[in-house]
């Protein structure tokens, strides 16, 4: 429905955000008068009363509704099954938290409208981020922009606008190990950055705690890079090009011209250099066992070929 704004929100452990949050799209929304908007409630297995907040709220705005988790599954999984269910001609994703400022909501509205598909939400600051957390996170993406096919902005967060065509696209993929953002950004289609400040959130504290993001870090590489595996294959051709010559140079220099250069090399010379020629044909394999394992895995993940935006065609 092109005019009707889709606002999916996921939520784990909010109960006190949960009642602001909806108060503040609300405020931003009663200012759009061109568009219906739904706001759809994610809870991804909280244990406080967050289920009972949004309960309340969905009975008394008929344009509120809910899914609710049977346990944690993770914040990918709730933004993944809150865009399965949205209906907008748009669809905006944003943190329970406050942390998104629900104020941006008109303008990521404007971009929109002037032709973006997607408008992403780059943070300039985080107030409540750790030295440590800040400094994690700029070796993370200098990682994986050197890794990757597609670049990722530094500092963009999930807090993202969609058109529905990317939503169509992005509800086809079906990896399981996924980091929505990333997954985006593969997409392509025409984007449009808004910068915002992050604010500390509101109430509660973070889950996400550095494990957690460690490991949605870890299934963001390996789903969007093959480079790791195929570094063990360079390594391994490395050193069989250089312990191999060695080796050569060193029989030939000792058992068949007798020394002399007069270097004598010792025995457990010898066999370091065998070693090492050996260790580099385990590694050179594993680099080729990697290309395989590769192409299972982009088997596997079974993303679209291709992605398109319009088309025009009969169908055959
Ligand atoms: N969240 C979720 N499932 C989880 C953890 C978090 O749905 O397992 C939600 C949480 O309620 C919030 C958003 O994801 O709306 C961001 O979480 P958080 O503030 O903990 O992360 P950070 O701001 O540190 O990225
Ligand atoms: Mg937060």
């Amino acid at each position: 429905m092109p005019n009707l704004i889709s606002i999916i929100i996921p939520t784990h452990n909010e109960e006190k955000n949960i009642p602001l949050v909806f108060l503040a799209v609300k405020k931003a929304m009663e200012m759009e008068v061109n568009y219906d908007y739904e706001i759809i409630f994610v809870d991804d297995g909280s244990d406080d009363e967050s289920v009972h907040e949004i309960k309340k709220i969905a009975e008394a705005n008929n344009n509120v509704y809910y899914l609710e988790f049977s346990r944690n599954f993770g914040k990918e999984a709730a933004t993944s099954a809150g865009l399965h269910y949205a209906r907008g001609g748009s669809v905006i994703i944003m943190d329970a938290d406050l942390q998104h400022p629900p104020s941006l909501i008109p303008e990521f509205i404007r971009k929109w409208e002037n032709g973006a598909e997607i408008v992403v939400g780059v943070r300039k600051r985080n107030k409540g981020a750790s030295w440590f957390n800040k400094s994690c996170s700029l070796i993370y993406y200098r990682l994986i922009n050197a890794m990757s096919e597609t670049t990722i902005t530094p500092h963009a967060t999930d807090y993202r606008l969609l058109d529905c065509k990317v939503v169509k696209e992005l509800n086809r993929l079906t990896e399981r190990n996924r980091m929505t953002r990333a997954l985006i950004d593969w997409l392509g289609f025409k984007r449009e950055y808004m910068y915002f400040v992050a604010d500390e959130r509101a109430n509660g504290e973070a889950s996400y705690g550095f494990f957690e993001l460690l490991k949605l870090a870890m299934n963001s590489m390996v789903s969007m890079s093959l480079l790791p595996l195929k570094l063990a294959g360079y390594c391994g051709i490395f050193i069989i090009l250089t312990s191999g010559p060695l080796g050569i140079f060193i029989f030939v220099e000792k058992y068949i011209m007798h020394d002399p250069w007069g270097l004598s090399i010792s025995g457990s010379a010898i066999l370091a250099v065998i070693i090492l020629f050996l260790v580099g044909i385990i590694l050179a394999c594993l680099g080729l066992m990697a290309l395989y394992i590769a192409s299972i895995h982009s088997e596997v993940i079974n993303r679209p070929l291709y992605v398109l935006r319009k088309s025009k065609v009969k169908s055959p």
